[in-house]
């Protein structure tokens, strides 16, 4: 079972691989949605698998260091793309949430995003 919970952040960004004039290489911005999703078994007494609240704070911190940001100017974004924004925000939440499986960072209004499941190479201690 898996429970998830989205947020929008607006930001600012340019593509530095963008080839010179064209408008990804200009400073522009983008209302995003990301989406976290946590997989779990809904414990027999309390029916939760994680507490909302405790997914909240964690998007939350996420949200906070994306929101109303330059985002080349983040440290590991330089190059700010859907892929690397969905990267950022697995190497962020993964430890505090153990069962995270999903991570999809998306531009609505361009009907463009990127869906993340984490590294293809797991640690066999994991
Ligand atoms: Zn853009």
């Amino acid at each position: 079972m898996r429970i998830y919970k989205e947020f929008f952040f607006e930001a600012a960004h340019f593509l530095p691989s963008a080839p010179p004039g064209h408008p990804n290489a200009r400073v522009h911005g983008h209302s995003f949605r990301a989406r976290i999703t946590v997989d779990g078994q809904p414990d027999e007494d309390t029916g939760i698998i994680i507490h909302f609240g405790e997914l909240e704070a964690a998007v939350q911190d996420a949200k906070d260091a994306l929101d109303h940001r330059m985002l080349n100017d983040i440290e590991g974004l330089s190059a700010p793309t859907l892929e690397r924004i969905a990267m950022w925000l697995w190497d962020r939440l993964h430890n505090r949430l153990p069962g995270l499986v999903e991570v999809v960072v998306a531009r609505d209004s361009c009907h463009e995003g990127c869906v993340y499941h984490g590294p293809p190479m797991r640690l066999a201690a994991e």
